[in-house]
């Protein structure tokens, strides 16, 4: 290391002291802050201003962060209550945005650091947008729609004084979708007597945009693209382990099918099910409709399909692949992970779950020269066609699925020249670089202006 590199390093060591001395017992966000600090300080120590105005302190304490009970009543009559919680990390060049995500694995901690890289990833898709997220410890396994329903609306009674569409405009996440986007509307038209665009991901009958349930899958796939492309590749195919088998991963592969990949794996939280030749279009279909439908298994591929094999109560990264798309949640990638991957020869790990792989797995897929998107760039499609249904819902117009599409394809392309423009290093691009500093710098700058506030 040198001195240079040494101060750098003992000024993040000193930020991340204070950090976590403020923010005792939240792993996950130290982790999300880390990463961004290590990326950050070199540009903050060469700022005067930011520096002056400790830009980093006031980026990582949320706006506001509003913590209520939910109380709701299952189907035997019992009262239940669960915790949920709306943080509004920063709302410096837009209205607040960022999905829900009902899972028992959610607290303040997990809530935090997507909060967090929602601030990065929105500023970098060029789209008015601040950073947001919230969620409940609520599994919807296992509930009825009607359980669901309830939980819903009951959530939404204290949701909707802190929500609006130039306000906090959320989406869905984990365990949220188009069933639980569509009650939550529901009761937030009651309670306030207005039809608005306050939540996206809607459906296209009450002011849905074309394209949103794709769109992160996607999303995911142009970015991956365009990584390749700066290396003079392709897509075409290469074999790509992808984890997960909600919208992200499903439309990932669809996507990828499409461009002639082949998709190797898809998994749940039982196990992966492994396609050697990869999935074909029929088997696509098959497994989005158990998935969507029918709320099943991917196991059920393997007891239809001969070829395709199920591994129970494990990860996918120990199968031979070229590409790695993790798309399920937060740390599924861990050391021995990124190490059984890069020993079976990956190329490239293109993130479209948010934070997937832990620092130690990040740090062996940059030792080993790997293309590494993270989360915050690869997966930004998601939110970006949120922005774009906002537009639609201010417009009081719907926009076909190809004009949505097209408009995606040229944002993630945006996404990926600024990862470039930023990250670029001798000959290497470094991904995690680019986008942390091209996120940080509209944010950064629109805070500035705004004086101490
Ligand atoms: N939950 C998604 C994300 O992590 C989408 C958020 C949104 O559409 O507001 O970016």
């Amino acid at each position: 290391m040198s001195s240079d590199s040494e101060s750098v390093q003992a000024e993040v060591d000193h930020f991340m002291k204070g950090l976590i001395r403020r923010n005792p017992g939240e792993p996950e966000f130290h982790q999300a802050v880390r990463d961004v600090v290590e990326s950050l300080m070199p540009v903050v120590l060469d700022n005067e201003r930011y520096r002056q105005e400790e830009i980093l302190e006031r980026m990582t304490e949320p706006d506001r962060v509003v913590i209520f009970r939910v109380t709701w009543e299952d189907d035997q009559g019992r009262f239940r209550a669960n915790r949920a919680s709306r943080v509004q990390f920063n709302n410096a060049i837009g209205p607040y945005k960022g999905g829900l995500r009902f899972h028992p694995s959610v607290t303040l901690s997990v809530l935090k650091f997507l909060g967090f890289e929602q601030v990065f990833k929105n500023s970098l898709t060029g789209l008015p947008m601040g950073g947001a997220k919230g969620g409940a410890n609520f599994n919807p396994k296992g509930k009825s729609d009607h359980e669901v329903m309830r939980f819903c609306h009951s959530l939404m009674i204290e949701l909707h004084r802190h929500i609006g569409e130039d306000t906090d405009v959320p989406a869905g996440d984990i365990g949220v979708g188009a069933r639980e986007i569509g009650y939550m509307f529901g009761q937030y038209k009651r309670l306030e007597n207005r039809v608005t665009g306050m939540l996206t991901g809607k459906g296209l009958a009450f002011g849905g945009s074309h394209v949103r349930t794709e769109a992160t899958g996607y999303g995911c796939v142009y970015f991956a693209r365009h990584m390749l492309g700066e290396q003079g590749e392709s897509l075409e195919d290469k074999r790509v382990a992808i984890s997960g088998s909600g919208n992200v991963a499903l439309y990932a592969a669809q996507k990828l099918i499409e461009y002639g990949a082949k998709v190797v794996t898809l998994s749940d939280s039982s196990g992966f099910i492994h396609a050697p030749d990869g999935l074909t279009p029929e088997q696509w279909d098959f497994v989005r409709e158990v998935k969507e439908k029918r709320r099943g298994r991917v196991s059920e591929l393997a007891d239809k399909f001969k070829e395709i094999e199920y591994h129970d109560g494990q990860r996918p990264w120990r199968v031979p692949c070229d590409i790695a798309m993790p798309c399920a949640t937060q740390n599924e990638i861990e050391k021995e992970d990124a190490e059984a991957l890069v020993k079976n020869g990956v190329r490239a790990v293109c993130e479209g779950a948010n934070m997937p792989t832990n620092t130690e797995g990040v740090q062996v897929f940059q030792k080993a020269g790997i293309l590494f998107a993270p989360g915050k760039a690869a997966n930004a499609g998601g939110v970006a066609v949120s922005g774009l249904e906002q537009s639609q819902n201010s417009l009081r117009l719907s926009w076909s699925a190809e004009e949505v599409d097209e408009k995606l394809q040229g944002i993630m392309k945006r996404i990926h020249a600024q990862c470039v423009e930023h990250g670029r290093k001798g000959d290497r691009i470094d991904y995690v670089n680019g986008a942390n500093v091209g996120g940080f710098i509209r944010v950064a700058e629109a805070m500035c202006a705004y004086g101490a506030v």
